[in-house]
């Protein structure tokens, strides 16, 4: 009898079994080609901008400068070049009016959902995801998440700033027109929470970042996918999903508000090669992709900010939904290997 592999993530009380004796290969989970109904009346094109909210933030063309800036009253600019709406259903909605922290503690004690919600639309091109964008573009969106989460985060009801993207009906896009969501909360979450009490813990106990250390260890196993000056792309040791990959900065930092120019190209261009790879492997699958990082201060020296790319290619049902324990079938160093093979094709 050949046990499976079960393996803890690096810092969550998160398990894993590798169960590989189902022996499916990645390519296994190709997406079938289907023919997507293209919408007119899509909200986030050029031209529709009066069917959203107002932009709290817009960066427009103007000649050969882009210019920051915002909807002003009913006039809706149509040369964006990235626009960034509330979401009209917000799940998480700001403060009616003027609110000290003391009332903003009341009401959180009240169990408000008090924050904010808003869509960043990637590109005036309906179908210019990342893996397709030209590096200026997918530069202006890395530029708009840092400029939103400088504001966001400054905000006194603000614990945490989730930035993710959902790609694909399956994996909960509702628009298919390229765009990302922030949503800023009043308090932690449970996975980035969990994630900083153990790197602090880590730093406790060893004097340096837990995450430098993965890095130092990673770069050099079967799980590397990918290495340039600034970032570094591999399969975490216990992926929870098939080809899911990592994206971390080498440089030691919380957050992405101190990213200078050269290292927000390279994080353009790591993301586009490594989300591109996943395109050509497996025939444009949907996938959810969410930063982890901090925007507390205590943080700096033992939280390293990362970018987690989740495949949506199986489906947690009973056992996953039960336990929080997972079941994924293609090994990390298996998922790598087929990403780094795309990538050098
Ligand atoms: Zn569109
Ligand atoms: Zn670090
Ligand atoms: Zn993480």
């Amino acid at each position: 009898m050949v046990y499976n592999e079960l393996r803890k993530d690096y810092l969550l009380n998160r398990w894993v079994v590798i169960a590989t004796e189902r022996s499916r290969r990645p390519t296994d989970f190709a997406k079938q080609k289907t023919e997507q109904a293209e919408s007119s009346s899509c909200p986030l094109c050029v031209g529709n901008e009066h069917m959203t909210p107002p932009a709290v933030m817009i960066y427009l063309k103007q000649n050969c400068e882009i210019e920051k800036s915002m909807d002003h009253d009913d006039a809706r600019p149509k040369n964006w070049l990235v626009r960034v709406i509330p979401n009209l259903f917000p799940a998480f909605a700001p403060p009616k009016e003027q609110t000290n922290q003391a009332q903003i503690i009341k009401s959180e004690s009240y169990g408000c959902a008090i924050g904010h919600h808003e869509v960043l639309v990637e590109s005036p091109n309906h179908d210019e995801d990342p893996a397709d964008a030209e590096l200026p573009q997918l530069t202006l969106l890395i530029n708009a998440y840092i400029d939103r989460l400088r504001e966001l985060s400054a905000k006194p009801y603000v614990q945490y700033v989730s930035i993710f993207r959902n790609y694909g009906r399956e994996a909960g896009a509702s628009l298919s027109h390229a765009h990302s969501q922030m949503i800023a909360t009043p308090i932690v979450p449970r996975i980035p929470a969990e994630e900083m009490a153990a790197s602090k813990k880590f730093y406790e106990q060893h004097q340096k970042c837990v995450f430098c250390d993965i890095i130092e260890k990673e770069t050099k196993s079967p799980r590397l996918v990918l290495e340039n000056s600034h970032f570094v792309v591999f399969a975490p040791y216990a992926s929870v999903h098939p080809l899911e990959f990592w994206i971390l900065p080498k440089k030691h930092a919380s957050n992405i508000l101190g990213l200078g120019k050269a290292e927000i190209e390279a994080f353009a261009g790591t993301l586009k090669t490594s989300l591109k790879a996943l395109k050509d492997l497996l025939n444009d699958p949907p996938y959810n992709y969410g930063f982890h990082l901090s925007i507390n201060r205590d943080a700096r020296d033992y939280y390293h900010w990362h970018l987690e790319v989740y495949p949506r290619l199986s489906i947690w049902a009973g056992f996953e939904k039960n336990t929080g324990m997972y079941i994924n079938t293609v090994k990390p160093e298996t998922s790598a290997a087929e990403l780094r093979k795309t990538i050098h094709a």
